[in-house]
């Protein structure tokens, strides 16, 4: 789920909680207490909360603006008409991709320093296994995650990689529906690692993730450190590299794609919007999307996977309704350029909403299982219908990456400030 929607429900649920107890306090002090005085000072705090979620709202609106349809329609047909060749799209890509390595702060990209990758607690699954695992994408700032493997080797030399960043849901990482994509192409043959937001939970604590002004920065070092993660395994095929999420890990999915070419097939899920770019500072909150030398929006960055495979899953309940007709076409005439047509598609869901459901991550496994050759036997019934029956999701303690047994390294930086240090610092910039 967005911040924004989250942050638009939420303030809903609050606004309701807030009626709620309105009524419940004026039934209980007009039982108690008739008096008028008396109710308005009991008013006066929700009164005051209600003001101040209202501007904080009202602010971070103003900070991540969701421009209209038209517009974002009508950039993408301006955008459209700086190119009409391949080499003209190659020049305006690589220009996006500097520019958001720029705004990022990613120029030059960091030093690759030592992952350090330590796991424990490796359980055994029904077809997979899963084991917690922490790695540093910058001296002392850990990246933490869950990998899972095939347990069946099934005459198979290579597995493929994939990675499975996750959205602004509150469980992140160990959500029941993130660990059942994760499991499911595991089994399917893939060795997968899904890994936390930066600031998103307690493995993963080095700053604030609402509040660092640097976490797309992060991320995105994080994604591309993962990837050396994956490839650092002699039985990962490096000409087999997939990557998918959904909402804030679409965004993670695209980005990476964009401007890591290790990456072979992308399936951003319910994200890759020409009008909205996401509400939170992991999305939006560095100046990417434009500068003095560029200007792009998310429905070109996702089609900057071209020409590698890509599936954009949309559905008609949020910001990717107009998929269909306005984001997929643009990136097929880019795919087109390449005579690569064939390489993008788009899963429309009209009657769904935002999210990673079952329905979303049936199609996602049928591309990933075409386009890395993947076994989709491995999740399909008798009737051929893909199933996660085998599925069981386990609790989160037993997929937490720091613990008491398995202590935090005390050379793990904490603060924005250290942080922001470390990055400098293996940017040479210190
Ligand atoms: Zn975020």
């Amino acid at each position: 789920m967005c911040l924004v929607d989250g942050d638009v429900s939420k303030l809903q649920m609050f606004r309701n909680i807030g009626f709620r107890q309105v009524k419940e306090n004026e039934t209980q002090l007009f039982y108690n207490s008739p008096n008028p005085a008396q109710v308005m000072n009991a008013r006066l705090p929700i009164l005051f909360i209600t003001a101040i979620s209202m501007l904080v709202f009202s602010l971070s609106a103003n900070a991540f603006p969701k421009i209209p349809e038209e517009e974002g329609a009508r950039n993408l047909e301006i955008f459209g008409k700086t190119f009409s060749t391949l080499e003209e799209w190659q020049t305006r890509a690589k220009r996006n991709r500097d520019g958001i390595l720029k705004g990022a702060g990613l120029v030059p990209l960091p030093a690759r320093s030592p992952l350090n990758a330590h796991s424990h607690s490796s359980k055994e699954m029904d077809g997979y296994s899963v084991e917690n695992v922490h790695f540093e994408s910058l001296p002392g700032f850990f990246v933490t995650g869950n990998l899972y493997r095939p347990l069946r080797k099934g005459g198979l030399s290579k597995f493929a990689g994939i990675l499975c960043p996750h959205g602004h849901s509150k469980e992140g990482r160990v959500a029941e529906y993130t660990q059942a994509r994760c499991a499911s192409l595991a089994r399917m043959g893939a060795i997968v690692f899904a890994y936390d937001m930066v600031g998103w939970n307690e493995d993963s604590n080095h700053v604030d993730h609402r509040k660092d002004k640097n976490v797309f920065a992060y991320q995105t070092w994080n994604s591309m450190r993962a990837l050396d993660y994956l490839l650092s395994f002699r039985e990962v095929d490096p000409s087999r590299i997939g990557v998918t999420g959904e909402s804030g890990g679409g965004t993670q999915t695209f980005m990476l794609t964009a401007l890591d070419p290790r990456v072979r097939a992308a399936a951003p899920v319910v994200m890759a919007s020409a009008h909205f770019y996401g509400g939170c500072n992991c999305e939006s909150g560095m100046p990417v999307h434009e500068s003095k030398t560029h200007k792009t929006n998310n429905a070109e960055i996702a089609a900057m996977a071209a020409p590698r495979p890509l599936l954009l899953v949309s559905v008609g309940g949020d910001w990717t309704k107009n998929t269909p007709k306005v984001e997929f076409p643009y990136a097929r005439r880019i795919y087109s350029l390449f005579g690569s047509s064939s390489n993008v598609d788009n899963f429309h869901l009209a009657d769904e909403k935002h999210g990673y459901e079952f329905s979303k991550r049936k199609p996602v496994y049928r591309f990933l299982a075409k386009t890395l050759k993947l076994r989709l036997s491995q999740v399909t019934g008798d009737d051929d219908e893909i199933t996660e029956k085998f599925f069981k999701p386990l609790p989160k303690e037993k997929l937490q990456v720091f613990n008491k047994e398995h202590p935090r390294p005390k050379h793990s930086l904490i603060g924005s400030e250290a942080s922001l240090a470390a990055l400098r610092k293996a940017q040479g910039k210190l």
